[in-house]
């Protein structure tokens, strides 16, 4: 067993079994002070930060990947994602080391504690890494049946490509927010009635999609492509996504190149980055690829060895402004995915097309089979035409302006959660055009 895994690891700080961040998870995020400084890398244990720039001037971190190197006080993960595997793995023995409830390096240095620890409630989160190009797939077979079926033909909803590759588009990475950032309602051409010409105005059909991305490690050059065995040393972690969609701007855009306008406004993810070392101890075998099952075999460079998906419960709530609670609309599992974050990333660079530190990499909406998983209000109100139940008699087709959508996911393990905290945004009323 790999020993960062061990479930009878304890901290000194102290960690609530239900905390989405026990010493077995070490998520990385990028966050400021509300006192003042700069901008730098820590990981969360607990309720707390720890900061890893502080570790580092401390010359804590002495292996031999990260002794004498500087990436932590950086306003982003970029650098420290593109040293590779390797060096994530030993910054996670060496800090997971330096927080165990018996190592008292951290623990009994009152100075340094005040240092390196800072409440979680006393931070603002930003950005994990600079985005230099985000791309969304189309990974989940139950979503692209559901669109499919709704929008085409639900005898034959899946188009011939899908099942042989990782369908994706080309995003925009300048709208990628942290959780919290508020989401302005777009404007844009739609095109409520078939018979009539388009019209200009807010979108009416305004929805999320629950996504997960990863970050893509060190990378390829161009020309250059990553094998599907080489995948997992180019995946750095993990985050959630809200994939905000407009879906009538959409729907009129999309023929014949794919999405555009109605994608392009806001897509936010969570501030902690959960490490694929990390979610290791959850991979499960997920929705079969084989023959046998009725799928067509894979063209061999995208096939794969092992387990291929992840077990990550994940949680969508929708909390009206004027109500007093929220309400979860929909519980979905990572595990439904058809196509792996390796089998993504091989896909993307086979031609060529080269992946840099930082490349966020989401797996488009996941839904499973049962109607309270689908991961979109497009599914789940069935094109508005099944209102989706609210707490206290309210109702959704689709958002409405103060809607505020929260977005949660956590591995199960042994007595431990792995989890990747909360995204979250909030509608706001169309800007006058
Ligand atoms: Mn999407």
């Amino acid at each position: 067993m790999n020993p960062t895994h061990d479930p009878t690891l304890r901290s000194f700080i102290d960690v609530h079994s239900d905390s989405p961040f026990p010493i077995q998870n070490l998520p990385f995020g990028v966050f400021e002070r509300k006192a003042g400084g700069r901008a730098r890398v820590g990981v969360a244990i607990g309720d707390q930060v720890l900061d890893l720039a502080v570790l580092e001037e401390e010359k804590l971190f002495g292996g031999e990947h990260l002794a004498g190197q500087r990436v932590f006080a950086h306003s982003s993960l970029n650098l420290f994602m593109g040293l590779g595997r390797p060096a994530w793995r030993e910054a996670r023995r060496t800090i997971q080391n330096l927080l165990r409830h018996d190592n008292p390096t951290l623990r009994d240095d009152a100075g340094l504690r005040k240092r390196a620890f800072v409440s979680q409630d006393d931070v603002e989160m930003l950005l994990p890494a600079q985005i230099g190009d985000y791309t969304d797939f189309y990974s989940s077979r139950q979503h692209a049946t559901n669109v499919g079926s709704m929008f085409r033909d639900p005898n034959n909803a899946l188009l011939p490509n899908w099942l042989h590759l990782p369908v994706g588009y080309h995003g925009r990475a300048s709208s990628v927010v942290v959780s919290g950032t508020d989401v302005v309602r777009p404007h844009g051409q739609l095109r409520p009635n078939d018979d009539e010409p388009p019209t200009f105005g807010p979108s009416k059909l305004l929805d999320f999609e629950l996504e997960m991305g990863f970050f893509v490690g060190p990378g390829n050059e161009l020309g250059e492509s990553i094998s599907i065995d080489e995948a997992e040393q180019h995946i750095f972690g993990f985050v959630l996504v809200n994939d905000w969609s407009a879906r009538d701007i959409q729907k009129w855009e999309y023929v014949p190149l794919g999405p555009f306008l109605g994608k392009s406004f806001a897509t936010s993810v969570s501030p902690w980055v959960v490490t694929a070392e990390a979610l290791e101890p959850f991979r499960v075998e997920g929705e079969s690829q084989t023959p046998e099952a009725g799928n067509p075999p894979l063209l061999d460079y995208l096939k794969q060895q092992g387990k291929r998906s992840l077990d990550i419960h994940l949680e969508v709530g929708l909390w009206p402004e004027d109500a007093d609670r929220p309400t979860t609309i929909a519980e979905s599992n990572a595990k439904y995915l058809y196509w792996s974050p390796e089998q993504q990333l091989t896909h993307h660079t086979v031609n060529g097309c080269n992946a840099r530190p930082g490349d966020l990499m989401a797996s488009g909406t996941i839904s499973g089979e049962e109607k309270g998983s689908y991961g979109s209000m497009l599914e789940l109100s069935w094109r508005g035409t099944d209102p989706v139940p609210l707490r206290d008699g309210d109702e959704r087709t689709f958002l409405k302006d103060g809607d505020l959508v929260t977005m949660n996911g956590w591995a199960q393990g042994d007595g431990y959660r792995v989890g990747f905290g909360e995204v979250h945004g909030r509608v706001l009323p169309a800007r006058s055009a």
